[in-house]
């Protein structure tokens, strides 16, 4: 029997010993049992007599108020039907089958024959946390010991080994474990944001600080202040890659490891999470942004770190931005938010400005590190030979580098070998299939790749379009071809490539970024991925090689992506002790944004980026609603585009106004043709409530698929 959760709303009669608000529930769905969760009384529109009963009330807590409460809300301001919301919050593999067993490791009473470094440790650590119990993986790696060693000592009856339930509570972390001497205004902030948690009330605060500023050990200092309390604490994290290091903090700081909750979790650790969340047996969570929809029971801190990342939002399904339902979870569960980014979104510093959000400054780089001095390499006066990227500048800098022992980077936030395949015979450019977007060669994998559907094919010989044979040429550069170039400029360094494609595995990934930081590169060449928090203490070069790409496009949010991603890979020269320079190419030294990232005057782009968007009218001082039609036939999206634009009453009631509809900038996916509309809103207004009054006007046929982004971020 394989349960399923239910996905809408149906009435049961209750079962046998009752059930309450909450409850997750089996009931029967046609031939299948199908999981729930009771959500109220009925409001009496079937005959009790006559309708089917629950089947059993499930051994997990009931879902508390807080979180129906968040789901109801958060339903309502994406505009997602609430059964959606409530499979986001039980989306957990076999939640409700009967646990499993496995073993764990406790003291025992037997002595070994004899003693070994290794043995010692193991028994220390047992020692040192008297009654717990722990797997076989937990116990060796705290005790830095493989598990053979844990496996020999419970033969002798030194260490005890149980059967349990597979659902056992993740090790308690100590708050006050060890920690470190704050310096400077890292004391401040700390002690503002463990006043927070202390409050037990619904804060959010925006901590502001440069990469290397200690915002993570001031955070930290958060998190310990509600263990201390004993209510739960949840970081998130955009990247999967990131999560390793964060761990072994996390241990260093309380003395185990949380629990992670994240797309590598295996689904037993998913299932024990879920369970210990609800349960009170995980008082920390690591997670990507789904973890915020986990069944917590207390929870008082959510820690969003690098705020701004696009990961936040979520693209497909139930289209949401976490950062944004972290602050509405907290304001249902008395809990404090906070906010962490070197470069913040424009919308949380606004909310910053307006005094919704307060608002922690660290000024200064922890210890001896400083910030990078940066420069601009102005192209219009470097002679470069076709085809290379490189400026005799760059070049010259990054080889005194090399010579000197140091590491360098390069970055190009451009996947593949080449953006475009031209054929030189007839101009086509090779296009994918299924969408209207180039498609993008990939030398190492010998493919031609969408970025957009993900669809492949192998290079081709000849011409698609006109049959010529050996015209195809790579135009532009990807992040292979520039390490083909840095190969032949620097013949004798080691390059490392850093390019989310070129792993199989975040493992492998996660592989790499260690052996760079242990300076098994000199050169690395890296898209976005290298923005991303990672360490390399030994590099003292970032080199820019199109500080442009992103300033141009209509997109509303250009400068601010282009703003803050030149900030954070700059900020990857000069975390320890080295002071580090940053070198953008860029054609346009005069551009506003680029000037601004060079005098490093953040709070003059912000401001001059908020005057811009409230003369326009656009978030974060209006409102925004993108919806996207989509169906393989073009005349049926454009139809109802249409009609959609003409009837725009209850939206023109709340002084909205409806543009397009227009093809898509992505205007064919996977086949299907995509219409987008954009609904643009004063900011204090009923939107949702418009918007759902005027997609009621229309009958939208099976065919065609129709999707509302409250707040969107991207525009395909
Ligand atoms: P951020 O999160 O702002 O990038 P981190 O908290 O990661 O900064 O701090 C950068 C580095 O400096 C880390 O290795 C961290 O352990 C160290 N660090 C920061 N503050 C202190 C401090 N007060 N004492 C010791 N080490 C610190
Ligand atoms: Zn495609």
């Amino acid at each position: 029997m394989t349960t399923q959760p239910i996905d809408r709303f149906l009435d049961y009669k209750s079962p046998e010993g009752g059930c309450n608000t909450g409850d997750f529930v089996e009931v029967p769905l046609g031939p299948r049992k199908v999981l729930g969760v009771i959500w109220g009384v009925g409001e009496g529109r079937f005959d009790p007599s006559k309708i089917r009963a629950v089947s059993r009330v499930l051994d997990v807590p009931p879902m508390g108020q807080d979180m129906r409460e968040f789901l109801v809300r958060s339903a309502e301001y994406t505009l997602t039907p609430l059964s959606q919301m409530v499979r986001l919050a039980t989306r957990a593999p076999g939640l409700f089958n009967p646990p499993s067993m496995r073993k764990i490791f406790r003291m025992g009473t037997g002595t070994p024959d004899r003693m070994t470094p290794a043995r010692e440790k193991v028994l220390a650590v047992l020692e040192d946390y008297g009654d717990m119990s722990f797997t076989l993986k937990e116990l060796a790696d705290m005790a830095g010991v493989t598990s053979s060693v844990v496996k020999g000592l419970a033969k002798q009856g030194a260490v005890r080994e149980e059967d349990t339930p597979r659902d056992v509570p993740f090790p308690l972390l100590r708050h006050d474990f060890s920690g470190v001497a704050l310096e400077g205004d890292q004391n401040g902030a700390a002690l503002e944001l463990r006043e927070g948690v202390a409050d037990r009330a619904y804060s959010t605060v925006l901590l502001k600080g440069v990469t290397g500023s200690g915002k993570t050990e001031v955070y930290l200092e958060a998190v310990a202040e509600c263990l201390r309390l004993g209510r739960q604490a949840l970081v998130l994290l955009p990247e999967i890659a990131l999560t390793a290091e964060f761990l072994t903090r996390v241990e260093k700081r309380f003395g185990a490891k949380p629990a992670e909750w994240h797309s590598g979790v295996t689904m037993t650790e998913r299932r024990r999470v879920w369970r210990m969340v609800g349960a009170g047996g995980a008082e920390l969570v690591v997670g990507a942004r789904s973890a915020l929809f986990l069944p917590f029971r207390d929870l008082g801190l959510i820690v969003v770190d690098e705020e701004h990342d696009t990961s936040y939002k979520q693209e497909e399904g139930v289209l949401y931005s976490a950062r944004d339902m972290a602050v509405l979870r907290a304001t249902y569960c008395a809990a404090e938010v906070v906010l962490a980014s070197a470069t913040p979104s424009l919308e949380t510093w606004a909310n910053a400005e307006a005094g919704k959000y307060k608002r922690l400054d660290l000024s200064s780089r922890f210890g001896e590190a400083q910030l990078p001095e940066m420069r601009a390499i102005d192209m219009r006066s470097e002679k470069l030979a076709s085809n290379h990227w490189i400026s005799p500048t760059l070049k010259a800098a990054v080889q005194m580098r090399v010579d000197a022992g140091e590491q360098a980077l390069l970055f190009i936030n451009r996947r593949g070998y080449a953006p475009t395949t031209l054929c030189r015979a007839c101009g086509e450019q090779i296009g994918c299939d299924f969408c209207d977007a180039r498609m993008v060669e990939h030398r190492f994998q010998k493919r031609l790749v969408c970025h957009q559907c993900g669809e492949t094919k192998p290079m081709p010989i000849e011409c698609p379009s006109c049959k010529v044979e050996g015209k195809l040429a790579p135009v532009g550069p990807g992040v292979e071809r520039l390490a083909e170039e840095v190969t032949e400029l620097f013949p004798d360094a080691r390059v490392a490539v850093l390019s989310s494609d070129l792993f199989s595995s975040a493992r492998a990934l996660k592989e790499q970024i260690v052996s760079i930081a242990q300076g098994g590169a000199d050169i690395v060449i890296g898209t976005q991925l290298v923005a991303k928090g990672h360490n390399f203490p030994n590099l003292t070069l970032v080199g820019v090689i199109d500080a442009d790409l992103g300033l141009q496009g209509s997109d509303l949010r250009a400068a601010e992506r282009s703003f803050q991603l030149m900030r954070q890979v700059s900020g990857r020269a000069g975390r320890a002790a080295k002071k580090g320079t940053a070198l953008l190419q860029t054609f346009q030294p005069e551009h506003p944004v680029i000037r601004a990232i060079l005098s490093g005057e953040e709070e003059q782009f912000w401001r001059a980026e908020a005057a811009e968007r409230m003369e326009a009218g656009v978030p974060p001082y209006g409102r925004m609603a993108g919806i996207v039609l989509s169906s393989t036939d073009i005349q049926e999206v454009f139809d109802l585009g249409g009609e959609m634009a003409r009837l725009d009453g209850p939206l023109r009631a709340i002084g909205a106004q409806v543009f397009g509809p227009a093809p898509a900038p992505i205007a064919r996916v996977r086949g299907r043709h995509r219409v987008r509309l954009l609904v643009k809103a004063p900011k204090n207004v009923p939107l949702q409530k418009a918007l759902t009054k005027w997609i009621a006007q229309f009958k939208i046929p099976n065919t065609l698929r129709l999707s509302v982004d409250i707040d969107p971020q991207n525009f395909f």
